[in-house]
């Protein structure tokens, strides 16, 4: 068992002095930052809630049992709104021969079709799951690989762990399919069975440049109006200037007058347009009311990728651009330790930190915080997620570190992460537990 650094008080009211978080995240009124975007804070608990932010050294909290957090960061629990749990930890069954998307690609389709069982999937979304929960996450949205009879076993596990994780972690889950499928009557009868008896009310696909393209996406935007679904695409997952599904999924939006919520993933090619191309594109994104994740490592990984040659482009799209248009953007995880990325822990204080370091969000706006937290509840559609405001939960990760340079240098590994109110367990499970589902098969 292990709790990080803080010693919280046993009392179930207590107060946190000298706590500094971003004024992004507080809902407070007015509250003075430093350079940082941080603001210094004494929050008091009360019962597992936050009972109020004050600014810090505000008399009459004398009497509580208190923690001096000496200036430490304090975020709340943060929100991954781009993952894929049911891909996770099959890579010492399956690595990607070559670190190339394709490779990725064949690499899973192979798995999937040789190994995931019901139980193959459940043990290793719990795993991610439970990792996820360890770093201080509380909600995640994955995407579950939705072609064939995958989907009538992937779905029923998602929805007994969204029940058993209530609580813990709030889940989402969007089917996750080529958009070629789209045209096969039979399979999207599937999908719309799937996500109205096990989902969330969330539609989603890859989208490519196929002939079939527009007429794909009137489906899937006639089938989210009629169902009232949101929806997520995986976008232009590429380094050709000619991927311009965003542009595509912008003009199907508006031509349907679509009033939901989109997501599009990676639109890693936005990057790589000519500037006229790029700044109308962003601007029918704005128009259309698209929001955009970014996945920082995993297109760092398997972006500009060529045996022998050393890359020269960070893969990710244009997120400062797609910003200071008004779009909403956020950064997410994406895949763990499976054929499109080898690594990664579903730990949202790693993807901020190396999101800072691939994007440079350093030297601009003093909100990317928000990028990890608000924002993606708002897409989500989770009030109260992802911001520290009186009356909500004391879901809270606290740090050592008094400012972002404190806080990137170091993975924060003594963290303490609080779920109303009291620290958790931050042990992490280990890799010797999912050995038994990793000799490999076909
Ligand atoms: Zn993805």
């Amino acid at each position: 068992m292990t709790t990080g650094f803080a010693a919280i008080p046993a009392s179930g009211s207590y107060v946190l002095r000298n706590a500094r978080a971003p004024a992004c995240l507080v809902e407070a009124g007015s509250l003075a930052s430093d350079r940082d975007g941080l603001a210094l804070l004494d929050i008091i608990v009360e019962d597992g809630v936050i009972g109020s932010i004050l600014p810090a050294g505000t008399p009459a909290l004398d009497a509580a049992p208190a923690l001096d957090l000496d200036g430490g960061i304090a975020l709340p629990r943060l929100v991954d709104v781009h993952t894929h749990l049911d891909k996770g930890h099959i890579w010492p069954r399956r690595p990607n021969p070559d670190g190339s998307f394709m490779g990725a690609l064949s690499a899973v389709a192979a798995d999937r079709e040789a190994n995931w069982s019901a139980g193959d999937v459940r043990a290793r979304m719990e795993f991610g799951l439970r990792c996820a929960y360890a770093h201080g996450t509380a909600a995640i949205r994955t995407h579950l690989d939705s072609l064939g009879k995958q989907i009538e076993i992937s779905w029923p596990v998602y929805a007994e762990l969204r029940a058993e994780w209530a609580g813990r972690i709030a889940l989402q889950a969007s089917p996750l399919f080529g958009v070629d499928a789209v045209t096969d009557p039979a399979h999207m009868q599937a999908i719309t069975r799937a996500v109205t008896t096990y989902g969330d009310n969330l539609l989603g696909a890859v989208t490519y440049m196929v002939p079939e393209l527009d007429a794909a996406l009137d489906t899937l935007f006639r089938t989210a109006i009629e169902h009232g679904f949101d929806l997520d695409f995986h976008v232009d997952e590429a380094n050709d200037p000619a991927a311009r599904s965003l542009e595509h999924i912008a003009d199907a939006a508006l031509r349907h007058r679509f009033q939901g919520k989109i997501l599009a993933g990676h639109c890693c090619s936005l990057s790589l347009q000519a500037p006229q191309d790029e700044a109308r594109i962003i601007a029918k994104v704005r128009e259309a009311g698209i929001a955009v994740v970014s996945l920082p490592m995993c297109n760092m990984y398997l972006q500009d990728r060529q045996r022998g040659r050393t890359p020269r482009w960070r893969g990710v799209t244009a997120l400062h651009e797609l910003k200071a248009a008004g779009v909403p953007v956020m950064i997410a995880s994406d895949n763990t330790r499976d054929p499109f990325y080898a690594y990664g822990d579903l730990d949202l204080v790693e993807t901020l930190r190396e999101g800072t370091r691939i994007l440079q969000l350093d030297h601009s706006d003093r909100d990317w915080a928000k990028a990890i937290a608000a924002t993606p509840a708002e897409v989500m559609r989770l009030p109260g997620t992802g911001r520290l405001a009186a009356g909500g939960p004391a879901d809270l990760i606290l740090t050592r570190a008094r400012d972002w340079t404190e806080f990137f240098a170091r993975p924060q590994a003594d963290r303490t992460v609080l779920v109303n109110g009291r620290a958790i367990d931050r042990s992490l499970p280990d890799y010797r537990e999912l050995d038994h589902l990793m000799s490999r098969s076909a």
